[in-house]
Formats: C-alpha cells, structure tokens, sequence
C-alpha cells in the first residue's frame, strides 16, 4: 500500500505496512559515505523536530457529499503540489493539506501520522493517530444508508475514535431519540399529554416499540435488560469509561434499530420521509 491510499481509508488502530515516503533531499543530512549503521546506531540518525518534509506518494482522495454539486463528490489534495509533512519526531509525522471537488469546494484534513519505528524506514508501519478536518460551507459528511442520521452516527464514531465517551454517546442518543419520535409522530403515537406538556421518552419508546417492534430482537429477547442497560448509559447514567466500553453496543442497537424500521412495511412512510435508501 502506499502512504496517500492509507490516508484515503478510516483511521484504524493497527499499524500497515506502506511503501517508502521519505527520501533524503539534496541539502538534507547526509551520512559519511563510509558509514555503516548497525541496527542499533540506525536508530539514531538525527532528525529535527519541525523540519519541513516532501513525501513521496501519490494524492489524499475522500469522499464527502458537496452542495454546489448536490452529489457525493471525491476531494482530491493537488497532484502538482504533492504532500508535506513537519517531523515532529522520528515516528511522529504531521500532515496538513487542502483537498478539493472539482467544482472548487474545499476540506482541510490534517494528520498526524505514527510509524512503529521510524518513518525514514524503507516500507514503514505506519497509523493514522489522529485525524481532524474542517469542512467549508455547503461540504458535509457523505450520507449513506442512514440518511439525515448518518451525519451524527459518523460524528459519534468519531468521537469514540478520540476517547470522547459522553460525546459520542449523545450522538447516538440523538438519533435513538429523534427516530423514535419520528416514527411516533408519523404514526399518530402522542408525544404530549393533553395538558400539552411533553411525554417522558421512556413512554413514548415503550408505547412506539409495543406498536412496532422497532428494537431488535436481539436486544429485547431477554426481558430487556440489556437494552435498559444500554438505555441507561445512553441517558447519561453510565461513567465515561462504561461509554467507550459499550460503544460498540449502543451502535449496534441504534443502527439496529434503524435498519429495523427500514424492513417494516407499515413504516415505510415514514422511512421515505427520512430519505433513507432502502436497498
Ligand atoms: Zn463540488
């Protein structure tokens, strides 16, 4: 794999093996001709924190819905241009670039890159540690299957890939909690009493599951209790350890939850009003 390919995918925690990206520059530090490293002394070639790298590989491309283009567009970084880099060590690497549609919109995406060893390696192993990107007006996260969901789910996702467990459980709360009064409110389910005063959601989740069976199976087989559990963590009760620790979870059952209304004949109103894609 290549460097700007493994830019291109997810952030994923282990380290893959990429072709070499960095080669000594002309002006660059030079070894003594006759120098032999042994293992040990290659570890300390110096390098300095900050200096300013040309990487050698190919261009940065990420998919994200563009509005000007009222599409799902690629945002390619500039061939021409090629990637940078500042070493901030010699297995921490910082990238910066500007990635752009065709039409001209832009995403700022930067990175910082860990190699397990040295990123001067030839084919290092290497990870994205940390990934951040800042969208410009009319850019927005690619919805796929989930529709006006999709923003927060991929939102919580990345929150939990940064150790934010509140954080990422209340964008899957928003979408459990904004699907179930979705569902009640276009199937005549009340979200308030009679005094106008809104219903506890618990009711209203209750009252919508007993109609239509919106939370799987799998989870409301045994009487319940995991989903209270989970239910409880959703609604802010659980510590922010026990939210990473049930994240994968809670993100099963809200998709799960999604993708049961899809199925469901007697919601597929509904499901059209959200814009989902049914296949
Ligand atoms: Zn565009």
């Amino acid at each position: 794999m290549t460097l700007n390919r493994l830019l291109s995918k997810p952030p994923a925690s282990d380290f893959q093996q990429v072709n070499t990206f960095y080669f000594l520059e002309e002006d660059g530090f030079e070894l003594d001709a006759n120098y032999e490293p042994s293992d040990e002394d290659e570890q300390e070639i110096p390098i300095l924190a900050g200096q300013y790298i040309a990487l050698e590989t190919g261009t940065i491309s990420l998919n994200y819905y563009c509005k000007d283009c009222d599409n799902t567009r690629t945002f390619n970084s500039d061939e021409k241009q090629g990637l940078h880099g500042i070493a901030v060590s010699r297995q921490m690497v910082s990238i910066d670039c500007v990635l752009k549609c065709v039409c001209g919109a832009v995403v700022h995406v930067w990175y910082l890159v860990e190699a397990e060893c040295d990123f001067r390696n030839q084919s290092p192993k290497i990870r994205i540690l940390h990934f951040r990107e800042k969208l410009s007006e009319g850019v927005k996260l690619q919805s796929e299957q989930y529709g006006k969901f999709a923003e927060w789910l991929e939102k919580a996702n990345r929150a939990n890939r940064d150790g934010l467990g509140s954080g990422a459980v209340i964008y899957l709360r928003k979408v459990f909690e904004s699907i179930t009064y979705d569902i009640a409110k276009t199937n005549n389910i009340s979200t308030t009493y009679e005094n106008g005063n809104r219903r506890k959601f618990n009711k209203i989740l209750q009252e919508v599951n007993e109609k239509h069976a919106i939370i799987p199976a799998t989870f409301s087989e045994n009487g319940y209790e995991l989903f209270s559990e989970l239910s409880k963590i959703i609604h802010g009760d659980g510590s922010e350890e026990d939210a990473l620790k049930y994240f994968g979870a809670l993100r099963t059952l809200v998709t799960g939850v999604l993708d049961n209304i899809k199925q469901k004949d007697e919601l597929r109103d509904a499901v059209q009003q959200f814009n989902w894609t049914t296949n």
